[in-house]
């Protein structure tokens, strides 16, 4: 299977796109079209699919559920009671409805954490997006719970070929203030054994910090290297209230960060300090988070909010330009996943977007990378292809209608439940 991308706009220029299984083969001014499904791209331009760094897909069954409330509340009190209550089906349906929002708004690959591993990969597998999945870990400090979770990782891990390529498995322990030190070692020692990402939430509230004090004397980063958790495989969402030695200590042991400034405004938990962070050499990432807290997975609008979230917490306009924001949710992302994808170049991975550039928002077209940045949402994606397959062209994709009824029913059982 092959799709040439005719005359599309690539860094300015007219150019062809050829995809040959599930990578870019060939960019050239004029690529012969025999052989190929062809894909016109006149008046639209060729950019690499985003990436989501940090979410929970399914969550989406939560969108407009208990807003304008403190983490631990709505945790607590809104999220936590109704996710005791969801099924696999509920889960797979959320999900569907995630990898919709995410393929119309150019998202080609997404990072995961929520429970219900199954009813996410059925998901994904289906919708042709790629994913790391990550099964996510709590045991409340209660060991008989740690030991259920370690076998429900082990079970996830041993069926992950069963799965699409597209999709691997993650170990996702959910935070330092549900997960026990014991499974946070153990934890490590599976993904180093197996060659696993770890994918955590550190240092989102002020409160998470001073927690950690109180029970352990030091901050989260710190307590971490102690347990011998940071590496090169590890993820940590959110990292908003870091000081000087953690954000050193990251960089030491090359810990991936993702930022999610929509959730974290929106729970009021904090700004991340991106400039001391990437002053730091640490890899930053995007996400958007659960949409329960966001409320979507646009992330054309979340790299907006981290640019100009940076330039409000700094003072500084100059903080954050477009370019850098705009690897973040591309090359960036990929190389904290560990994936060859991330820009539109030979031998790459074919997770690619075609954007429009008749919509207003990229009118009249001064910079593309300035516009997707501050100007435009995802409404601007016309056409998506993941791993060499065409998911949304002309912003058709096979089943919305079915997924999006299918959502409204399942949400309306789950919440009366
Ligand atoms: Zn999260």
């Amino acid at each position: 299977m092959s799709i040439l991308i005719k005359n599309g706009q690539l860094n300015g220029t007219a150019t062809d796109v050829l995809i040959n299984g599930n990578l870019i083969a060939e960019i050239a001014a004029d690529i012969d079209s025999a052989g190929h499904t062809i894909i016109d791209a006149s008046g639209k331009a060729i950019l690499p699919g985003l990436i989501n760094g940090h979410t929970h897909a399914a969550m989406t069954l939560f969108r407009g559920y208990g807003d304008d409330m403190e983490l631990y509340d709505w945790l607590n009190n809104k999220i936590w009671p109704v996710e005791a209550k969801l099924t696999e089906t509920d889960v797979y349906w959320g999900t569907k409805l995630a990898c919709l929002e995410m393929i119309k708004s150019g998202t080609t690959c997404f990072n995961d954490m929520y429970w219900h591993w199954d009813g996410t990969a059925k998901a994904v597998d289906e919708m042709g997006i790629r994913a790391f999945v990550g099964g996510v870990f709590i045991d409340l400090f209660d060991t008989d719970k740690a030991q259920e979770q370690q076998e429900m990782s082990e079970a996830i891990f041993a069926k992950r070929d069963t799965v699409s390529n597209r999709i691997k498995f993650t170990l996702a322990p959910h935070a330092i203030y549900t997960v026990s030190e014991d499974s946070l070692r153990w934890i490590k020692a599976f993904a180093d054994t197996h060659d696993l990402l770890i994918h955590t939430h550190v240092s989102e509230t002020a409160k998470e910090v001073e927690d950690c004090i109180d029970q352990h004397s030091v901050r989260p980063v710190e307590y971490l290297e102690k347990l011998g958790f940071l590496g090169p495989n590890l993820v940590i969402a959110h990292a908003i209230w870091l000081n000087a030695k953690e954000i050193e200590i990251l960089g030491e042991y090359n810990v991936k960060v993702v930022t999610n400034p929509c959730a974290n405004m929106k729970l009021a938990s904090g700004a991340f300090p991106f400039t001391e962070v990437q002053n730091g050499n640490i890899t930053i990432g995007i996400g958007t988070d659960g949409v329960g807290s966001n409320n979507n997975l646009d992330l054309f609008e979340e790299m907006k909010f981290v640019a100009l979230g940076e330039k409000l917490r700094t003072l500084e306009p100059t903080a954050a330009p477009a370019t850098e924001i705009f690897e973040c949710a591309t090359r960036n992302g990929a190389q904290i996943l560990g994936l060859n994808c991330g820009s539109v170049e030979e031998g790459k991975l074919a997770d690619l977007i075609l954007v429009d550039l008749t919509d207003p928002t990229l009118s009249p077209g001064h910079n593309l990378i300035s516009d997707a940045v501050y100007s435009a949402n995802g409404s601007v994606v016309d056409t998506v292809i993941c791993d060499g397959e065409l998911l949304m062209q002309n912003r058709n994709i096979d089943g919305e209608e079915e997924i999006i009824e299918n959502v409204k029913k399942v949400a309306r059982d789950l919440f009366s439940r």
